[in-house]
């Protein structure tokens, strides 16, 4: 072949904000909000922009931003991170998880990932000769069988990958499911790898889990985040990776050559804006309005609305309506009826099709209304 990724094709999510766009479908796909972030942010950026904080930051991230993150951190988790050693800035959390799998990857060594499950983690894996083991978590309940998973580790095990609060499926982890990890990951040198950029979108008063609350987690962990998904500006690409110094030095050693650094004024900009916890707080009651308008408004629909525990997707069982596989559906969907989603297939290697699309409802009232109008005709 004449890469080392000649097999894997764009992204779903490029798909289908292209295929939305060629319909002038109302695009419910790639995640990403559809209005504006708080001037305020903007202010910050322009200002810094004017200043003249335009060249490069230091590597790791400018130490304002870093010193804001571990406090968020220790804020919402009561987990302390050294801003300077244990943080790092980075172009947002796919180029974080890049370089952590980049860093500790090596040929033939073994990593768990649980799918539905988001879609750099495999490639990326492939890219540096490691070896996928999966656990295929079902509809309706998402659950893992850690038993199951138990019985992937052997000795070549190298890393955990986990996503929590999960896309797509919207579910988070439980206490159960963190000791059960605990339980399988003691006395082994297993790193994790814990996706968390969906952390401050939690609903009905539930709590987000974060590994980092755990010592026996935290030591071996890379944490990664993503103000793109905290501040609705996922365009910035900008986001984070807090691990122990000792993970941190090993990570930084690829990151210098990845991206270097991120964004100066924009990081400037962030750390001002942290300051005031406000400005996150409110972020799972902000969207848990929008997960109840959209749940609200297709109710009467014959979609079967799946549980939503966090993220901003909403997962959709549609097997009263076609008997089509999700792709096929997904795209009569944007072609007909003008509403754009993602199938749930293109989250398992094996394709598993079990009738269920996902809708990003961090848009608009007007947005998610017109979307909600389109899908009850069906
Ligand atoms: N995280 C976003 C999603 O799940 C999209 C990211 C991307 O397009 N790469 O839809």
């Amino acid at each position: 072949p004449l890469s080392k990724l000649s097999n894997v094709g764009t992204t779903i999510f490029s798909q289908m904000t292209q295929l939305a766009n060629e319909n002038q479908a109302i695009n419910l796909s790639q995640g990403f909000p559809d209005f504006m972030p708080d001037p305020e942010l903007l202010n910050y950026v322009d200002n810094f922009i004017k200043k003249g904080f335009n060249q490069y930051a230091p590597m790791g991230g400018m130490i304002g931003l870093k010193e804001e993150i571990a406090r968020k951190i220790e804020n919402s988790h009561q987990a302390i991170y050294h801003p300077d050693s244990e943080i790092t800035v980075t172009a947002g959390g796919t180029q974080a998880i890049f370089t952590a799998i980049a860093t500790f990857i090596k040929r033939d060594d073994e990593v768990i990932i649980f799918e539905p499950a988001y879609d750099c983690y495999e490639p990326t894996v492939e890219l540096f000769g490691g070896v996928i083991r999966r656990f295929e978590m079902k509809a309706p309940d998402y659950a893992i069988d850690w038993n199951a998973v138990k019985g992937m580790v052997n000795e070549k095990t190298k890393m955990i990958i986990l996503n929590n609060p999960n896309n797509p499926s919207g579910r988070i982890l439980k206490e159960s499911d963190i000791q059960e990890l605990i339980h399988i990951v003691k006395d082994t040198p297993i790193l994790i790898l814990s996706d968390e950029v969906y952390e401050n979108i939690v609903f009905d008063g539930k709590q987000h889990l974060s590994i980092c609350k755990y010592p026996e987690l935290r030591e071996r962990s890379l944490l990664i985040a993503s103000f793109g998904k905290l501040f609705h500006v996922t365009g910035w690409k900008v986001g984070y990776c807090a691990a122990p110094k000792i993970l941190t030095d090993e990570f930084r050693k690829v990151h210098q050559f990845n991206v270097f650094s991120v964004n100066t004024p924009i990081q400037l900009a962030l750390a001002e804006y942290m300051k005031d916890d406000e400005h996150y707080n409110h972020l799972n009651e902000f969207f848990q309005k929008k997960r109840d308008f959209l749940r609200q408004g297709l109710s009467t629909t014959s979609f079967e609305l799946l549980d939503c525990e966090g993220t901003y997707f909403q997962a959709l069982k549609y097997d009263k309506i076609s008997d089509k596989n999700d792709f096929d559906f997904a795209s009569e969907l944007t072609v007909t009826h003008k509403v754009a989603s993602v199938p749930f297939s293109s989250f398992y290697k094996n394709k598993v099709n079990e009738n269920v699309i996902r809708l990003c409802f961090a848009k608009k009232e007007e947005t998610l209304e017109r979307a909600i109008e389109n899908l009850s005709k069906i």
